[in-house]
């Protein structure tokens, strides 16, 4: 039966504590909880804090206070990446037996002299694993896969077939060897969230597949864009979403993806208003694109977009 139809839809939101929510990942929260709710799923709130020298202090708690006091209410106990080392180390260690893993001393200059995908130069060469990182051989390439949003993405043969990283130099634990492992662990059916990372789903579905687990279905939901190419984001200092006022900014993220709130819903409690938005969520109306840009006009009340 269709998970959704049983019920089993389960699904996440999975902020990186690198600062406050702001729009565009209250775009990314909102567009996953209404598709959960909307299918009577359970979402989960995973807080990815693996790559230690991005987190800034208090943010996690700052991000769950926000999405509470935006009524995006989570299911379940909280995952923190941080407290499931060992669990990672642990599900490495079959691929290192399998002889799936190797030790790579080339530098991200070398790798970017040679046009920025790696040449797999270091598999056979049987370096010691200490002070390297480690690298999977990619015996799963994976070139396309079906998007509920994009549809059809395909990406270049160079980079789904070039060994990537799963542990780093300096000890910590790749993205991608994470998200799979706690999505696997979690047992999430359905991964909906910002198309910045489109690309590198194709990695995460052949670690699906090395892990022989099927993967989740993928709805990716156009970026909010400060400028073409210009992710909004913690590092460009995009402001934090206002913690006080929830209808106003829960309004504009239904407007970018693309479900005509009617204007009322402002004046209606945070409650209900989400509630509106569980009820009419349509993902057939989001827009195809990968990226839209925000225009903030000081003297008009609400963001405007412009598709890219
Ligand atoms: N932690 C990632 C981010 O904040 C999102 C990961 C994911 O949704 O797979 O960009």
């Amino acid at each position: 039966m269709n998970s959704s139809l049983s019920g089993a839809y389960r699904g996440r939101f999975a902020p990186s504590p690198s600062g406050p929510l702001h729009f565009g990942s209250l775009v990314a929260a909102l567009a996953s909880f209404l598709d959960a709710k909307s299918q009577s799923g359970q979402w989960l709130v995973r807080i990815e804090d693996i790559d230690t020298p991005r987190i800034v202090k208090g943010a996690s708690d700052l991000i769950l206070k926000t999405l509470d006091a935006y009524g995006l209410h989570w299911d379940e106990e909280i995952c923190y990446q941080s407290k499931q080392l060992d669990f990672y180390q642990h599900h490495l260690e079959p691929l290192l037996n399998a002889n799936q893993l190797y030790a790579c001393q080339c530098t991200r200059k070398q790798i970017k002299a040679l046009g920025g995908i790696y040449n797999n130069a270091c598999r056979d060469i049987n370096l010691p694993f200490d002070n390297q990182a480690i690298r999977i051989k990619q015996n799963y390439p994976v070139k396309t896969f079906n998007d509920a949003v994009q549809g059809q993405v395909l990406v270049a043969e160079t980079f789904a077939t070039e060994d990537y990283i799963l542990k780093r130099r300096d000890g910590l634990f790749a993205y991608q060897l994470v998200v799979v492992l706690d999505d696997i662990n979690q047992d999430i059916t359905h991964i909906v969230r910002g198309a910045d990372l489109l690309e590198p789903t194709v990695r995460q579905i052949s670690l699906f597949k090395q892990f022989n687990k099927k993967a989740p279905n993928f709805a990716h939901v156009p970026l909010v864009v400060a400028e073409p190419g210009f992710k909004l984001s913690k590092q460009n200092y995009a402001p934090s979403i206002d913690i006080s006022k929830p209808q106003l900014a829960l309004y504009d993220a239904l407007r970018f993806l693309g479900q005509n709130p009617p204007i009322d819903l402002i004046k209606e409690n945070v409650a209900d208003l989400i509630n509106w938005a569980v009820v009419h969520w349509d993902l057939t109306t989001v827009p195809r694109v990968n990226e839209i840009q925000l225009i903030k006009n000081d003297n008009a009340p609400h963001c405007q977009f412009l598709a890219l």
